[in-house]
């Protein structure tokens, strides 16, 4: 088999501010990914637009910022996307008591993958300002201890293929106060959930880009992962062509050095193994 990287968790279209579609879900777009992709030597590139932007969303949750959000429609993005060399994912929240209308929402179209993620704990965000968790009365160990026990929801949902940015609690760095206990206590959960689900764990080098400064998941969250016989996914969260495959020399050596050497590859929904690239 030939070696290979990935980048699978990708946005057409920056989160920020008016973006409609039509902008940004052209052949012209998807051809500058493409080429930033084979620039970066990646062969397997794949878009997943963010679930609360379609009003098909709204059938699962409708928080306010969703409401505010959903606009474009599903089926014309997959079929946009199915007419270019992409791998068609998506972006799915994890939200808990619509596990049944989340299946049924996925299942009726042809992804190749689902990246699940959890950005809010309850009705607030670990990741937007809008909504912040730590507005108020953040206690961080109870702020962790609830975020990382969703991700083990979600992972044991069985909705996901992969668990994107499995620490994404950390993304403030040093501007939010960090739990007094060790961090593998909160990571427990999650990861015993992840071996449980079988489910692909998301090296993202997003995180290299935010305050946080470093990778999700963390290292320590990672070698835990790799003692339960987790598999990896490796992704850069891009949300423009000159991001994809952002900060790989440092996720790919990152990777081996835990002894990692195969990364995930998906196709309607059926993963293989194959050799990690570079
Ligand atoms: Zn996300
Ligand atoms: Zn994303």
């Amino acid at each position: 088999m030939v070696a290979v990287l990935t980048d699978y968790h990708v946005h057409l279209r920056p989160d920020e501010g008016a973006t409609p579609a039509e902008r940004f879900f052209t052949g012209e777009n998807a051809d500058r990914y493409l080429a930033a992709a084979a620039d970066a030597g990646i062969a397997e590139l794949g878009v997943s637009e963010h679930i609360h932007r379609f009003s098909d969303a709204l059938t699962l949750w409708r928080h306010p910022f969703w409401e505010e959000q959903a606009h474009d429609d599903l089926d014309s993005y997959c079929e946009f996307v199915r007419g270019t060399e992409l791998k068609l994912g998506i972006e799915c929240d994890f939200v808990p008591g619509a596990e049944a209308r989340t299946a049924e929402l996925l299942e009726a179209r042809d992804f190749d993958y689902v990246v699940g993620s959890v950005h809010f704990v309850g009705d607030a965000a670990v990741d937007h300002q809008g909504w912040d968790i730590w507005d108020g009365s953040g206690d961080p160990d109870e702020v962790w201890r609830r975020y990382f026990e969703s991700l083990a929801a979600s992972a044991r949902s069985g909705l996901f293929d992969i668990l994107a940015h499995p620490d994404l609690v950390k993304v403030w760095g040093r501007a939010q106060p960090l739990p007094k206990r060790d961090l593998r206590h909160f990571y427990e959960p999650a990861v015993a959930a992840i071996a449980d689900s079988g489910i692909a764990v998301e090296v993202s080098t997003a995180g290299l880009r935010k305050p946080v400064g470093e990778l999700y998941p963390a290292r320590a969250f990672a070698e835990m992962c790799v003692e339960a016989g987790a598999v990896f996914a490796l992704s850069s969260d891009a949300h423009l062509p000159s991001e994809i495959g952002f900060g790989y020399d440092q996720a790919v050596p990152w990777l081996r050095e835990l002894g990692v050497g195969e990364i995930c590859t998906f196709e309607r929904r059926r993963r293989q193994l194959e050799p990690l690239g570079r």
